[in-house]
């Protein structure tokens, strides 16, 4: 060694111990995983008994022998009877994961997961329907995987967030054809026919419906009677909270009907999640009574480095009005795992709404899975391809599909695609 290279030497610091160098790499993925704990509570009220919910909070999934953890939490709001609604809360979450694949990468679960939720809620409503039961559901499913939160959402019962800072956003759309244009279009532009109820002497009352059915949606579950037009494709949004976490409040329209999102996240700011869950109810009781089924989860995500979300400092909960989203381009989603600056914000990083199946269905898994070229991506049966031609071709859907350059579909979900776009073609759609 010559003398400048000793003398670099002799300066270094001394070898730090190989326990304490691992000790250093274990908390460093933990933060960089965006570790947290969850505290959640539930409160509801019957009316008419067709509001579920479901809490799961020990889910799993396998990478390279390891159990990675992640929770789910939704609301289901019934019409027509419970039965869709049941099903759903039975089914659907089985459906989406289903639908991802096994042995990815964090960064590609989650980009996966929004595609996977669109083939599980479609999945769900194809096989509720072959039971020929009229009824329907909303569905508002939560995904908690660290900080990153996923909500998939049709129908109208809603997810909010309370984040750090008082800044109250909603996560949602609510998929009413009284307060949705697009929507009116969409359903009016695949058959429907969009119209009030007409009381004996054409008075019109109530709010805007969809015939035949009379149903005030314009997504869901279930709803065979209604019409395909009534569509189960959710959506969906992921965002990444600060590293100060937040709480999410997923409630049917009881509450919202009763309750603005600011209105609900302030009746039970600083307070614990089962308590505040309670409030959020018993705060739209008594502004508006029992009118429907009311049902509320609240979850709190909190950091892994504090006990409990701090309470917001109240000077700053009227000059925040909307959420301040740090929107990343599409090119970057595969790179989940960079940090970008969202201190006091919310990082977007996916929102998809659209209700057309060629528009969700785009992304190809990772190569290195196991899905083969014929397994369909929203059953994920296997199929010769050789079927889905003779399907596509059938004169029974008038005039034919758009051309479909998505993933392989077998021949049943084929058919569902057709059948939500409807037997006319898209045109420039007339506003009503
Ligand atoms: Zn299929």
């Amino acid at each position: 060694m010559s003398g400048p290279q000793r003398q670099a030497a002799s300066a270094r610091p001394p070898p730090i111990p190989l326990a304490t160098l691992i000790g250093r790499e274990i908390r460093k993925g933990g933060a960089a995983a965006g570790e947290t704990s969850l505290a959640c509570g539930h409160a509801g009220l019957a009316k008419r008994g067709e509001d579920y919910f479901l809490i799961r909070r020990d889910c799993h999934r396998v990478l390279r022998g390891c159990t990675l953890p992640f929770s789910v939490f939704a609301v289901f709001d019934g019409h027509n009877g419970a039965s869709a609604a049941v099903f759903t809360k039975e089914h659907l979450v089985d459906h989406v994961l289903g639908a991802i694949p096994q042995g990815v990468s964090r960064e590609e679960w989650l980009q996966a997961l929004p595609q996977a939720l669109v083939a599980g809620f479609v999945k769900t409503d194809i096989e509720f329907q072959r039971k020929g039961e009229a009824s329907g559901t909303t569905v508002t499913l939560v995904v908690v995987d660290g900080l990153t939160v996923t909500v998939a959402s049709v129908g109208d019962s809603r997810c909010i967030l309370d984040s750090q800072g008082g800044v109250v956003s909603l996560l949602t759309v609510d998929h009413r054809l009284e307060e949705n244009v697009e929507e009116r279009e969409r359903v009016t532009a695949s058959g429907g026919e969009v119209g009030r109820l007409n009381l004996f002497g054409g008075k019109e009352v109530g709010p805007l419906r969809c015939w035949p059915g009379g149903l005030c949606l314009s997504r869901s579950i279930g709803d065979k009677d209604v019409g395909e037009f009534i569509v189960p494709i959710p959506h969906v949004k992921q965002v990444k909270l600060s590293s100060s976490g937040g709480r999410l409040i997923i409630a049917s329209d009881g509450i919202w009907d009763s309750l603005s999102s600011e209105m609900a996240a302030k009746s039970c700011r600083g307070l614990p999640a089962e308590l505040a869950a309670k409030l959020v109810v018993k705060e739209a009781l008594r502004t508006t009574g029992l009118k429907d089924d009311t049902t509320c989860l609240v979850v709190d995500v909190v950091p892994s480095d504090i006990d409990v979300l701090p309470p917001t400092p109240r000077k700053h909960q009227n000059n925040l009005r909307s959420l301040i989203f740090w929107k990343r381009p599409q090119i970057l989603m595969n790179k989940l795992s960079n940090k970008l600056s969202s201190v006091g914000g919310v990082e977007e990083l996916f929102e998809e709404g659209s209700a057309i199946l060629a528009e969700r269905l785009k992304t190809s898994f990772p190569s290195k899975t196991n899905f083969g070229p014929s397994r369909c991506a929203i059953c994920q049966t296997d199929q010769e391809q050789a079927e889905d031609i003779s399907v596509n071709s059938s004169p029974y859907f008038s005039p034919p599909s758009r051309p479909w350059d998505g993933p392989f579909l077998c021949s049943v979900c084929r058919k569902k695609k057709d059948a939500m776009e409807g037997r006319r073609t898209r045109q420039p759609l007339l506003a009503t």
